[in-house]
């Protein structure tokens, strides 16, 4: 179903007190300035699930994590099994994101045994995507983008597509302060949706919620929202202070 989402990925940051303050610092101001219709996601590292969706679930928003293993259960040391997600009462699992694909070698047929997995486990993928500065200077970003999506989301069946949510990362633009326009960030919604409309119809297409990701902060976040296509954000470091997470949040 389409709605407005705004999810903080703290990738590899916070001890324990640090991450149960942000936790409950959130929590504190969703109590005082809930913003409307905005499903307020938290990504922490899976070592914090457990608190983070105890907490999540007292006040009213959620929790997922920032990765899975495309296997189900057994000798892979280290690794972190859907169904183990999901015993948290985590509900989402960040799939695809561009650090996970650089520097741990995710390819796009790994990614959709990921999102598999995941919607086997009852945790709703956000499928992250997104062109490199090379790519979109070589005019080639739709073309990753529309392969991107393919790959790892064209073997679902509509029953499975009808729960995942994407995330458009222009890799440029993550951690970097170089946010995309909102012209860019609209026009390569737009033709995520009409990819997705081709081999899932246009309804489902219309009620999948896409995010933009990439140097989303609280002063840029209402131009980005503000566009038809865009239905939140995937944030990175303003996550991880509450107040401009929230802030983001109230940005629609
Ligand atoms: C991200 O890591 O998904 C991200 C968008 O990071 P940042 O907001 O820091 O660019």
């Amino acid at each position: 179903m389409r709605k407005k989402i705004v999810a903080g990925n703290w990738k590899m940051n916070k001890t324990f007190s640090e991450a149960e303050d942000l936790l409950f610092d959130i929590a504190d101001i969703l109590k005082e300035n809930r913003p409307s219709g905005v499903e307020v996601l938290v990504c922490p590292p899976a070592i914090y699930l457990e608190l983070a969706a105890d907490i999540a679930q007292e006040n009213e928003f959620s929790c997922g994590a920032q990765n899975l293993s495309e296997h189900e259960s057994g000798a892979y040391t280290g690794e972190i099994s859907a169904s183990m997600i999901a015993s948290t009462g985590a509900k989402y699992v960040i799939i695809g994101h561009s650090e996970r694909r650089t520097y741990f070698n995710e390819k796009d047929t790994l990614l959709a045994v990921k999102i598999s997995q995941a919607l086997k486990h009852d945790l709703i993928p956000v499928y992250c995507c997104g062109e490199v500065l090379a790519e979109r200077e070589a005019n080639s970003h739709f073309e990753i983008v529309g392969e991107q999506i393919k790959k790892a989301l064209f073997h679902l069946t509509p029953d499975e597509f009808a729960k995942i949510v994407v995330a458009y990362e222009p890799v440029w633009a993550i951690g970097t302060g170089r946010t995309a326009s909102p012209a860019q960030a609209q026009e390569m919604h737009a033709f995520i949706r009409k990819v997705l409309a081709e081999k899932f119809g246009v309804e489902a297409a219309n009620d999948t919620s896409i995010l933009y990701g990439g140097s989303c902060n609280a002063a840029n976040a209402r131009e980005l929202f503000a566009n038809e296509d865009v239905d939140g954000g995937l944030i990175g470091g303003a996550s991880l202070k509450a107040e401009d997470f929230i802030k983001i949040a109230s940005s629609f």
